[in-house]
């Protein structure tokens, strides 16, 4: 089976392989490449993302390595039904016309790499645009899928995973599938590289009860190459539980992002539910079989965006035996750092590798500015005529600064470093709550304990 590019993207981008496109910092576009078929009107195009940035045939983007810095082509893609001058110079039997100019080549490094000869005729002339190729990463996928419910973004899914302990071999529980944000970083947590015998899988379990949600993940997972570790199960957990074919996914770690996770929690236990109010038959499977591990202590995290279900969400938790009880808001805050350029440069090395023209030159700018700013700052003259107060200005006096004399006196000249906090930050405030279902230490358990480690010895 192949391996998804969430997990093992490789080294460069691949054909029928999700590929994430950067157009600028905050904006990605995840796209499936295609290799180019030929069959376009006697020239291959292929298909072709157009961005506000330019054109980029897909061609360009294959076999690339992550990362890579891409160059807008012009694509005529209006003109598939029109022939180009060449095509028609070959169907008149004339030489074929060197490709006209705005048909070169673009000669970006990914076309070049790409080694594809009949490419040749179907770029044309670079344009100033560029993207990044990149590889899909869960983080990524959460900033650019399609949302059809509220998500979990990256500051809460990492806190959560590491909090409930998700790492390669765990067996996960999840619900409500929702957009599948929490689904793919919980993947990547508990994937436990190429299986060796013996060595646990990894496996998260998800459940969804919204039909077309469900359909739309089941594709989605599909085409990320993710079956193999998700499990998605079409389901109403409140009613009928966390089992799979009847049999118990022995999940060591549960995440729950519900609207009534009280609701789900009686069949996340470990002993048979007791009946809730109006249920007319036993609760759960019959006879009882607990989702959770037998021999592991479990690790949950519900996810609530009000303090109500908090409260009814603990008092359940203390109700079924979980302990550790925590409540955790993540209040994640992103800063904006960047350097304030104003325009000039200090040499960077202040003179160990520039030129004695270099410095002269910076330390003539850096005085005129000075000397600006020293204006700037002189007291008007007053309107009663009155002589402006005097400006002590030790400048003024010294004649001509040094670099190093200016980068003290303004720091800014080097680009002064500004920190702001973004006002839109993404993510969905909401409160965690943390437990823990301790493992049940039965005599056996003791004995195998004593027998391993034994006491006095
Ligand atoms: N954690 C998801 C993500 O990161 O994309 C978002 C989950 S969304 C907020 C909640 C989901 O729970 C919805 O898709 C809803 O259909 C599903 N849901 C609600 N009640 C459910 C139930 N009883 N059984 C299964 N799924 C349920």
């Amino acid at each position: 089976q192949t391996v998804s590019p969430f997990l093992e993207p490789g080294p460069r981008t691949k054909p029928n392989s999700l590929a994430v496109l950067q157009l600028s910092r905050d904006n990605f576009v995840p796209v499936y490449l295609q290799q180019a078929s030929g069959e376009h009107d006697g020239y291959v195009e292929g298909a072709v993302i157009n961005t506000r940035y330019g054109s980029f045939p897909h061609s360009t983007l294959l076999n690339v390595p992550w990362g890579s810095q891409v160059r807008a082509s012009k694509v005529d893609t209006g003109s598939r039904g029109r022939k180009r001058k060449w095509q028609l110079d070959e169907e008149a039997g004339r030489a074929t016309s060197e490709p006209i100019e705005d048909e070169k080549e673009t000669g970006n490094g990914a076309g070049e790499e790409n080694g594809d000869g009949d490419e040749g005729k179907q770029l044309v002339t670079d344009t100033s645009g560029f993207i990044h190729v990149l590889p899909p990463t869960p983080e990524i996928w959460t900033t650019s899928l399609p949302h059809r419910t509220q998500v979990v973004y990256t500051p809460d899914a990492s806190y959560i995973l590491h909090r409930i302990r998700a790492r390669p071999g765990s067996t996960l529980i999840e619900a409500g599938a929702g957009s599948g944000s929490f689904t793919h970083a919980s993947a990547r947590a508990v994937y436990n590289g190429s299986l060796v015998k013996g060595k646990r899988p990894g496996k998260v379990f998800s459940f969804e009860f919204h039909e077309e949600r469900y359909h739309k993940m089941k594709k989605e997972l599909s085409d990320h190459a993710l079956d193999g570790i998700v499990q998605l199960t079409h389901r109403d957990v409140y009613k009928d539980g966390f089992l799979v074919d009847g049999k118990s996914p022995e999940a060591d770690a549960v995440f729950l992002d519900l609207p009534a996770p009280w609701e789900a929690l009686p069949l996340l236990s470990r002993q048979r539910p007791q009946l809730r109010e109006g249920e007319a038959g036993e609760a759960g499977a019959n006879p009882w079989v607990s989702p959770l591990h037998p021999k592991k202590s479990v690790f949950i995290c519900t996810f609530s965006p009000c303090v109500e279900q908090v409260t009814r969400t603990v008092s359940t938790l203390r109700h079924l035996g979980w302990v550790d009880i925590e409540m955790v808001e993540i209040a994640n805050r992103k800063l904006h750092t960047a350097r304030d350029r104003v325009g000039l440069y200090l040499p960077v090395d202040r003179g160990v590798n520039s030129s004695a023209k270099d410095i002269e030159e910076a330390i003539t700018k850096l005085t005129e500015i000075e000397e600006r700013f020293r204006e700037n700052a002189r007291p008007k003259q007053p309107a009663d005529g009155s002589e402006p107060a005097k400006v002590a200005s030790k400048a003024a006096t010294n004649g001509k600064t040094s670099v190093d004399e200016a980068a003290l006196k303004y720091p800014w000249l080097d680009g002064r470093l500004v920190t702001r906090g973004e006002p839109e930050i993404k993510t969905h405030t909401s409160y965690l709550v943390f437990a823990v279902l301790p493992m049940v230490w039965t005599a056996e358990d003791e004995a195998t304990a004593l027998a391993r480690y034994p006491i006095g010895n």
